[in-house]
């Protein structure tokens, strides 16, 4: 007799913590994804029966290295590089880098798994995977950052290639690092091989739009919600959490569709802005002097508050976009928000609200836009790039645009049509995981057991 889908849900998650102890990220992640497919077991049998989920949950491929690079004052040092293969039924393995001292297998391994079914919403053919290291750039010369990513890379290059796995960036790998990195592959293969890697600069390779892609993205996204309850972003008021390029770009397309962003934040503290945010400012304080956002609000005076222990969630707002990093958003967080009466929010970063404040959003009926659909632009425009070098074409700013727009009105559609057919209007959690499994799994069972 078939097992119930409850059970095989709950016997599947026991099984992924026991085989992969300790990485409490990758649980929570893969958690959410069983917990969707109850409806899928129910109306797809097949895909309950032992096989397919035990082959999804566990990654392709994982590679740990050793990156062993000089500081400028001559002393060795070591950090620990990876790169997680998990899954291309649909594409060659894409995904981010990450470098970031919180780095390792276990939150690689969540940020790969988010990325095989963000990818699958796409459309746009690219399998999942994702990497980084341990390594901290804060602090460090540009010499040091290019040292470090020339040996990161001389490891890497022997893994990656367009047509297997293209890296791009994430946390604290910016345009910048995938020059260094994209110069070390050039070097250590003699290959002039475009699309090995994304984020490239539009002098050599990169498409415009790419940098701009995930803020504009998750904003566009905010905006689907919003439009499917007959409502409208222009005049809304936002909060936006973090100030690194995901952050600064949903700042600057929120101002363009007319709502006010007011607060932006880094790992010291937040800053409110009640005339909202200025973003020439801010982009000077963080991409010209790599400084803090306490620096913003000292140079903009007044109408700006830097509050060292204070949190963007305590500020009511309309709308809100988590746009730092995991679990940066809990219950209480979240409880703040929807007291101040806020109506959608959108995942920016790649699972910065606990499963306990996406319950909470949930209950209380705001528009929550899971990561893995709303942030989904970044990896979109990726793939878009992969395909202008496939053709040694360059596009312009309009036309990758208009992609865009589209690409993300089809995730939201997508996500917004499944969540009805299993039964849970409204979900984009439930859409979101359903519909990239159901693309993921067709693809693995029509290939075989491999
Ligand atoms: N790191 C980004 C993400 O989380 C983009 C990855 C890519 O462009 O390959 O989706």
């Amino acid at each position: 007799a078939a097992e119930p889908p409850k059970d095989r849900q709950a016997a599947l998650y026991d099984e992924l913590v026991r085989r992969n102890p300790g990485e409490s990220e990758f649980h929570q992640a893969a958690h959410e994804v069983l917990d969707s497919l109850g409806p899928v077991f129910a109306a797809h049998p097949e895909y309950a029966e032992p096989g397919l989920v035990e082959r999804l949950v566990e990654p392709e491929r994982q590679i740990i290295f050793r990156v062993p690079w000089q500081d400028d004052r001559g002393r060795v040092q070591v950090a620990r590089g990876f790169r997680v293969e998990f899954n291309s039924a649909l594409g060659p393995y894409k995904g981010g880098l990450r470098f970031h001292p919180t780095v390792s297998l276990g939150v690689v391994k969540f940020l790969g798994f988010e990325q095989i079914f963000k990818n699958a919403l796409t459309g746009l053919g690219i399998g999942g995977g994702k990497g980084g290291s341990d390594f901290d750039p804060r602090g460090r010369s540009d010499a040091e950052v290019m040292r470090f990513c020339q040996s990161f890379m001389t490891e890497l290059h022997r893994h990656i290639g367009e047509h297997t796995d293209v890296p791009a960036g994430d946390i604290g790998v910016g345009a910048r690092e995938i020059g260094y990195l994209f110069g070390q592959y050039r070097r250590i293969t003699n290959r002039w091989e475009a699309g090995v890697l994304t984020g490239k600069g539009t002098a050599w390779g990169g498409s415009e739009g790419r940098t701009a892609a995930t803020g504009y993205g998750s904003v566009l996204f905010a905006a689907e919600m919003l439009a499917a309850r007959g409502q409208d972003l222009a005049g809304l008021t936002a909060s936006v959490s973090g100030s690194g390029n995901v952050a600064l770009y949903t700042i600057e397309k929120l101002s363009a569709l007319g709502a006010h962003p007011v607060t932006c934040s880094d790992s010291q503290g937040c800053v409110v802005d009640e005339k909202g945010i200025d973003l020439e400012l801010l982009r000077t304080v963080k991409e010209v002097e790599r400084g803090r956002v306490s620096d913003y609000a000292e140079r903009r005076g007044g109408s700006a508050r830097f509050l060292p222990s204070g949190s963007v969630w305590d500020v009511p707002v309309d709308v809100a976009f988590p746009s730092a990093t995991q679990n940066e958003l809990g219950a209480d967080d979240a409880r703040a928000l929807v007291r101040g009466g806020v109506r959608a929010v959108s995942e920016g970063a790649n699972m910065p609200c606990t499963p306990e404040a996406v319950r909470v959003f949930q209950e209380a009926g705001v528009a929550f836009g899971p990561g893995k659909a709303a942030n989904a632009g970044g990896v979109a425009v990726s793939a878009l790039e992969m395909r202008q070098n496939a053709s040694r074409e360059s596009w312009g700013r309009e036309r990758v645009a208009a992609e865009l727009s589209v690409t993300m009105a089809g995730i939201h559609r997508v996500c917004h049509e499944t969540a009805e057919r299993f039964g849970r209007p409204g979900d984009y959690v439930t859409g979101a995981n359903i519909a990239g499994f159901l693309r993921v799994a067709d693809a693995m069972s029509a290939q075989g057991v491999v």
